[in-house]
């Protein structure tokens, strides 16, 4: 865009907002950069209605949108052709509704996730939505990006307690989905495309959830295996039995140094929740196969570990590359196994944690040459993962170096649904403004 272009731009979206929540200054703007994409100005709307003003005028200026939250995974797809407009969240703040009798809240999306579940976990509720940094990350951002934490084992996605969502398209409709009850069927189906749908759609303005009552007791045990095959063997025993604990994560030896512990072996972690008695049958069940079992501040720390992996190994290691799998549980160890054969070919570290239950894993791969690694490592190691991966499984680049993208698709193969996507895309952001070029099309 122009500079003349842009000035006028900066005035229009003043106009909607206010002078003081328009910023177009240089140095202000580079911590904001996407992949060293720096965005012309960034706007910070206070309401839906603003939102929507922004989002016309984007349309008729043909000037690209990208939506920060708490600006925690904004790693995850292509580098951007360019971000004509950052819309930041941070004005939307409120929480709407808090019923603890009816398990609901509702709040604007760009409230912290972290302080939402000190609120419910005040009130003895639980809202399990645990992906890492909930400190900094909002709840429109954990939606978008389909967030979620070692807790989906035991209460699903964010899809099965998100009951409703309030957005504004690409093209700046204000719309809803869902509702503030658990039993609303209407629109549901719109609340759950955007849930993941990366930005690309639309502007998520705020969210209602189902609560659940906080576990009044939990335990954690630890079992300690040779191979990635015997951890596996454990997890589907206990899939099959009575038991179904809250977490169940599968951990490789060297995934435990970022935990803040140590071992040779594969560990598998069972957090079980329940009274004395339930606790006591997960005991007695439990012992053949596991070693330690931690509760109390020793509990919190390994589960907070576990968490929080995807963000201690970049945080370690600024050029980690992390990649998100979902594939069959008969498929775990064949994958891991070729990304830790992968990572030694290539000269990378490999260290995973995932929802053994569920086959959701996260891969860490931290380059061991020196500073920059060459690029196309890279590329020879998530060739190779996807390799062996099967036709049903999915395997993201979520974080990797920014030089390294331009050399493999960081989303992988093409979906089937494409035309589909393609559809709904052209239906809710027909000119395309929405996170331009950061996802499959
Ligand atoms: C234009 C568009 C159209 C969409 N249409 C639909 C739809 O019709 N129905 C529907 O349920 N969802 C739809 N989505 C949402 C998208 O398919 C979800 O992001 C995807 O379903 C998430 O997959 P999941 O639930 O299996 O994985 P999750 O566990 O929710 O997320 C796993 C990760 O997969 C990545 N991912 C997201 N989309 C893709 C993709 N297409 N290919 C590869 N990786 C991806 C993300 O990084 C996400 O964090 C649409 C999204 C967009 C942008």
């Amino acid at each position: 865009m122009a500079s003349t272009a842009t000035a006028q731009l900066g005035r229009e979206l003043a106009a909607i907002v206010g002078d003081a929540y328009v910023c177009d200054d240089p140095g202000a703007l580079t911590g904001f950069a996407i992949d060293g994409v720096r965005p012309g100005m960034w706007v910070v709307p206070a309401s839906a209605e603003e939102i929507a003003a922004i989002l016309r005028l984007a349309n008729e200026r043909d000037a690209s949108v990208t939506v920060a939250g708490g600006f925690t995974r904004q790693s995850i797809g292509k580098v951007p052709e360019q971000v004509n407009i950052l819309l930041r969240t941070h004005r939307l703040t409120r929480v709407l509704h808090f019923d603890p009798g009816d398990l609901t809240i509702g709040m604007e999306a760009g409230c912290k996730l972290g302080e939402i579940l000190v609120r419910v976990a005040e009130k003895g509720l639980l809202l399990p939505l645990d992906p890492p940094n909930a400190a900094q990350a909002t709840i429109g951002g954990s939606l978008a990006t389909s967030s979620f934490g070692p807790l989906k084992n035991g209460f699903g996605g964010a899809r099965e307690y998100c009951i409703g969502v309030s957005f504004v398209t690409g093209d700046g409709r204000i719309a809803k989905a869902g509702g503030r009850v658990v039993k609303n069927v209407a629109g549901y189906d719109l609340m759950k495309l955007m849930i993941g749908s990366q930005g690309t759609l639309g502007v998520i303005t705020s969210a209602n959830f189902r609560l659940f009552p906080a576990p009044k007791q939990t335990a954690t045990f630890i079992g300690e295996f040779e191979d990635c095959e015997s951890a596996m063997e454990f997890c589907g025993a206990v899939r099959r039995s009575p038991l179904s604990p809250i977490c169940m994560e599968v951990i490789s030896p060297r995934a435990l140094e970022y935990i803040g512990d140590s071992s040779e072996a594969w560990s598998v972690l069972t957090r079980a929740a329940g009274s004395d008695a339930v606790l006591e049958r997960y005991r007695r069940e439990l012992s053949a196969n596991t070693n330690r079992e931690l509760v109390g501040a020793e509990e919190k720390r390994f589960c907070n570990g576990v968490r929080e992996f995807a963000e201690a190994v970049p945080r370690k290691h600024q050029n980690a590359m992390l990649m998100e799998v979902h594939l069959r549980s008969s498929a775990v160890c064949e994958v891991l196994g070729a990304a830790e054969q992968a990572a030694t070919d290539h000269n990378f570290l490999f260290a995973s944690v995932g929802r053994a239950g569920l086959a959701s894993l996260i891969v860490a791969l931290v380059p061991l040459s020196v500073d920059p690694p060459v690029v196309s490592q890279y590329a020879s190691v998530v060739t190779a993962i996807r390799k062996s991966m099967p036709k049903d499984g999915s395997a993201v680049v979520v974080r990797c170096p920014r030089e390294a993208k331009p050399y493999f698709s960081v989303w992988g193969e093409t979906a089937n649904d494409m035309e589909a996507m393609k559809a709904v895309k052209r239906a809710l952001d027909p000119n395309g403004i929405m996170n331009r070029g950061r996802f499959l099309f």
